[in-house]
């Protein structure tokens, strides 16, 4: 998909070159990160292509859901990237990573085909290709990004988050680290953020990303969803939905809020509105490295929740609500008493003449 250009003054350099983004769905996932990003309206992926931000260059992004191209058509840009012949690229990739040396014959997961050989090119071997030439490396989705779904127990392909594959010190070439963006899917802001971000740093208009431990955002990760869930107040005050749709915390029907990062309970799912919790559905970590094993079954509560339900229920919850209940009815939820008709002012106003 490429920017094109729009009429009226832009506030691009005319020498700013564009920034490519080569992204690769053909991890193991099922595109909806790709979807995802479709929904983003803060920047907008609109926003991005066609330069309506102050500052940005021309992005284009090469991505076989998006394109008009077909075929060997659409195949060029990545051999483009592969041969070095676009710079600077960002190197986005969806789903994760089979390991083919070790998961049997055939291979898990490829794209396009080797004109060589007549064989698909398999996933890694793009990856070994692209990384080493991109300037930066975006694993987006929690299957990029740590393995996720595709990556549970058991599973036959050996998959794998890209900073597995690529070793958790990689950098790229201009000696960044791989950012991880997770989620299942991504956040639809987050993504076209993220991408905002990378690309005002590769023109020199940003800072890097500061990422955690685990490679994310720290200012989209920082926070827990309990921290910024409209029902936290429900927590404090010990009450708790019985069954779903009820009014209360989620966290006896299985919300792992308290203990999963994920800024979506704030910034909504689609122009603010919306967010797992918030609209009642429980939080299933489905952005931590652990997601799904260490948060199954996901409707069930995790361990210490009933300890910590049964003390908020039975001890300071009621005794919080009582009190807080009880100011607000005679302090807080009236009128100033001089607010009343009466023989003389009683607002306590003093003239001065
Ligand atoms: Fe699909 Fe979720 Fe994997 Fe993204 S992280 S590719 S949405 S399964
Ligand atoms: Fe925390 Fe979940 Fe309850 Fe929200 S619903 S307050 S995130 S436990
Ligand atoms: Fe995933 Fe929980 Fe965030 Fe919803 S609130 S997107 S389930 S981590």
């Amino acid at each position: 998909m490429r920017g094109e250009a729009i009429s009226g003054p832009r506030p691009v350099r005319s020498d700013a070159r564009p920034v490519h983004v080569i992204w690769m769905t053909s991890g193991l996932g099922c595109d909806g990160d790709t979807v995802s990003m479709t929904a983003a309206t803060n920047p907008s992926l609109e926003d991005l292509l066609r330069g309506a931000l102050p500052g940005i260059p021309p992005v284009i992004i090469y991505n076989p859901f998006f394109a008009y191209e077909t075929g060997e058509a659409f195949m060029r840009a990545w051999g483009d990237a592969a041969a070095g012949k676009l710079d600077p690229f960002v190197l986005v990739v969806e789903g994760a990573i089979p390991n083919e040396e070790v998961n049997g014959d055939g291979h898990w997961a490829a794209f396009g085909i080797d004109p060589a050989t007549g064989q698909p090119i398999t996933t890694c071997t793009w990856i070994d290709r692209l990384a080493p030439r991109a300037a930066a490396v975006l694993a987006l989705g929690t299957c990029a990004a740590y393995g996720g779904i595709p990556a549970m127990r058991n599973n036959p392909t050996g998959a794998m988050g890209l900073r597995d594959y690529l070793g958790w010190d990689w950098v790229s070439r201009l000696e960044l680290p791989i950012v991880n963006l997770p989620g299942c899917p991504a956040q639809p802001d987050n993504i076209t953020e993220t991408l905002l971000c990378l690309v005002l740093h590769l023109i020199g208009m940003g800072p890097p990303i500061e990422l955690d431990e685990q490679g994310r955002p720290r200012r989209i990760f920082g926070r827990t969803v309990h921290e910024s869930c409209d029902r936290v107040g429900f927590a404090e005050q010990g009450r708790f939905a019985q069954s779903l749709g009820e009014p209360g915390c989620l966290v006896k029907l299985g919300c792992k809020g308290p203990v999963v990062k994920c800024n979506v309970p704030i910034r909504g799912w689609v122009n603010g509105i919306g967010g797992c919790p918030n609209v009642g559905g429980v939080c299933m970590a489905c952005t931590m490295p652990g997601f799904p094993d260490k948060y199954m079954p996901f409707a069930e509560n995790i361990s210490l929740v009933t300890l910590y339900t049964n003390a908020a229920r039975f001890t300071y919850g009621p005794v919080l609500r009582y009190f807080r209940e009880r100011t607000i009815r005679r302090k807080y939820d009236v009128e100033p008493p001089w607010r009343r008709r009466a023989a003389e002012l009683s607002s306590g106003y003093r003239r001065s003449w």
